[in-house]
């Protein structure tokens, strides 16, 4: 079999509202999609990091890595991340990589279609369900912490056992404060973890950290910038709370760097934009050699297949309509919450079947 095309699809839809985080404000959702063609009339579909707002730049690296895919052997993957990874030329971090990490998604979902099995399946299973969260709790116009517990609640009522708010958005007493409410009114069984996407120097984080402690929190994720590797050191020695983080950390050399200098305790990759599923998987390897868990960030019809294939995999990350408008709409199949727990479908791939029909209007590239 040869791979004979490579193609992206960039989809975007606004929200109802826009959400923020500790750092940024998104007034908008969407979707990447890489296609791999063969000559043998299997397609192969894969999810990219986002490039939104620099969708030319994502379409320039991918025409120019493409070279690397096409006519070659799509079981190859290993030859081909390296032949498309070039760190003199085009860059070791950033687009560059997120559409590598496309690339190599399609490739992997390819080799199970061409051979009926589930992603999960071909890496090596592991388990065939894994432990899940809701990810949420994002600021909002007008959104009190009333509004903020309710979204909470209802996240458990969906068979959540453990959600995630942000913190980093408001001065660090009225976060604090928004903590202890969602604790308050979720009890003490279900997990809560804080995310602050960077948003705080070293020093303000193991504050906001040691005003947390009193409300279990189960993590702390991304307290600084990802670049400050001593900052996590100094905040994850500071704090009874677990620090996570790895979202924006890119390939197995920027994750030699976190588990080395023990900079966090639960590493977050995400495989769409750290450099795909065999990257991944490298990194799953480093960081069970050194004990240390993987809880991958996000995109939960691709990491649910990883961490189902990992023996160090803690949780996947779950988005639900909350904060994706098309949620439910965008895939024929959406993934279920039970009883904390989500399954990789046992449909060949990534078992990802697009809703072409409802994407057709917000595709933009
Ligand atoms: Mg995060």
């Amino acid at each position: 079999m040869k791979v004979t095309d490579v193609n992206m699809e960039t989809y975007r839809w606004p929200r109802a509202k826009p959400i923020r985080n500790g750092r940024y404000v998104y007034p908008t959702a969407g979707l990447n999609v890489v296609k791999v063609e063969t000559d043998e009339g299997v397609t192969g579909v894969g999810l990219a990091g986002g490039v939104q707002g620099a969708e030319e730049i994502g379409a320039s690296v991918l025409d120019h890595l493409k070279q690397y895919a096409i006519g070659q052997d799509p079981f190859d993957t290993e030859r081909i991340w390296d032949d498309m990874w070039q760190p003199k030329l085009i860059g070791r971090r950033g687009i560059t990589t997120r559409v590598i990490s496309g690339i190599d998604i399609a490739l992997w979902d390819l080799k199970g279609r061409a051979l009926g099995l589930p992603v999960y399946k071909l890496l090596g299973g592991f388990a065939d369900k894994v432990p899940v969260y809701i990810a949420g709790g994002y600021y909002e116009e007008g959104k009190g912490l009333n509004d903020l517990a309710a979204e909470m609640e209802e996240s458990v009522a969906m068979g959540a056992t453990a959600v995630k708010m942000k913190i980093g958005g408001a001065p660090i007493n009225e976060d604090v404060e928004r903590v202890r409410v969602v604790r308050e009114a979720m009890g003490p069984d279900v997990k809560l973890m804080v995310d602050a996407n960077c948003a705080y120097r070293h020093y303000q984080a193991i504050e906001i950290a040691r005003k947390m402690e009193p409300y279990d929190v189960f993590w702390f994720e991304e307290p600084v910038n990802p670049d400050d590797y001593k900052g996590h050191q100094l905040v994850s020695q500071s704090t009874i709370i677990p620090i996570a983080t790895g979202e924006n950390e890119y390939t197995r050399y920027g994750f030699r760097e976190l588990i080395e200098g023990r900079c966090c305790d639960i590493l977050q990759p995400d495989g769409l934009i750290m450099g795909g599923v065999t990257e991944f998987m490298k990194v799953a390897a480093m960081a069970q050699a050194h004990d240390l868990h993987v809880a991958p960030h996000g995109n939960q019809e691709v990491h649910v297949q990883l961490v189902s294939a990992i023996p160090n995999g803690l949780t996947v990350e779950y988005y639900r309509g909350s904060t994706d408008p098309m949620w439910g709409r965008m895939f024929q199949h959406t993934l279920e919450v039970k009883d904390g727990h989500v399954s990789p479908p046992d449909r060949p791939g990534f078992g990802i079947e697009l809703n072409e029909e409802a994407l057709a209007p917000h595709r933009v590239s």
